[in-house]
């Protein structure tokens, strides 16, 4: 069994915890509440995924959660990561609540999960902990309720109007918010992942006029299947798209340097998708936010 240890920097914990989105905090809070339904079960192993992804970008810092060697511990969690995977789109893919048993059953004998329990229940300390010490006013059952549009409403409050970058090269910025988190992209112009690329490229009927490495729309779309461990195009679009979808009513916003009249210098400026990027965000069920401008 793997035992406390004390010399857990609380500091790296707590990383962890400040990067988890309100359902994987309530499933920490309430790791024993049987779903009711397919969706509520699968919500459930979407969670534990994410609480398991979040971790494993720390260890893979080298930073040590447990007391552990970290490159060990990210081991056992991607093991984690990947049999939900199988069970929630992979092949052996079940209904909610059928892959809920299976995962139950998986559960009682598997070391990796031991190895993730143990870093569950830390975080679940330091989390009540927190919740004991928070002000009544930030409950976290009022932020839970905090839709994908709110989130993004929140980020381009804290972008909209900062400074950007100074010169004359075109900066371009997207923030994507799926399943209550925010991924953000640049116009890096790097290699996007292939799963990205072959969700993408079919849902774009110019494909050649257009280099979807120019868009940081689809570097958004990229960091949201590297962070979420999508192996193919088709896992990705169920997640999006399917019946059994878990990432439902996406939305994005794209934000480029611009120099503002009267001013010196360049900052974010809102601006909506190119006209390919619209069809493929169309297509994912990914909304364009059309509020205005903040500048
Ligand atoms: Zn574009």
């Amino acid at each position: 069994m793997l035992h406390e240890t004390n010399d857990v920097p609380p500091a790296h914990l707590e990383t962890v915890l400040t990067g988890l989105t309100q359902v994987e905090k309530d499933w920490l809070r309430d790791q024993g509440a049987a779903p009711d339904d397919d969706a509520e079960a699968l919500a459930a192993l979407a969670a534990v995924a994410g609480i398991a992804r979040r971790a494993i970008r720390q260890l893979d810092d080298g930073q040590t959660l447990d007391g552990r060697t970290p490159g060990d511990q990210a081991y056992d969690l991607r093991m984690v990561c990947r049999y939900l995977q199988d069970l929630t789109t992979g092949h052996e893919a079940q209904a909610g609540l059928d892959a809920y048993e299976a995962w139950a059953a998986w559960k009682l004998t598997a070391g990796e999960w031991a190895s993730f329990k143990d870093l569950a229940d830390r975080l679940r300390r330091l989390l009540l902990t927190k919740d004991a010490t928070a002000p009544r006013a930030a409950a976290p059952k009022a932020a839970g309720k905090k839709s994908n549009a709110d989130i993004l409403a929140e980020e381009l409050t804290k972008r909209l109007g900062r400074p950007a970058p100074k010169g004359r090269e075109a900066r371009v910025k997207a923030v994507l918010v799926l399943g209550g988190r925010a991924y953000t992209g640049a116009n890096s112009g790097g290699g996007l992942l292939h799963v990205t690329y072959d969700l993408i490229r079919p849902r774009v009927t110019r494909m050649e006029d257009w280099s979807a490495t120019g868009c940081a729309e689809a570097y958004a779309l990229d960091q949201w299947v590297y962070q979420n461990g999508f192996a193919t195009a088709d896992a990705a679009y169920e997640a999006l798209c399917g019946t059994r979808a878990t990432f439902k009513d996406g939305r994005i916003a794209a934000m480029d340097a611009r120099t503002v009249h009267g001013s010196t210098g360049r900052f974010w400026v809102k601006r909506m998708p190119c006209e390919n990027c619209q069809q493929w965000l169309k297509a994912l069920g990914i909304t364009a936010d059309r509020t205005l401008n903040f500048s």
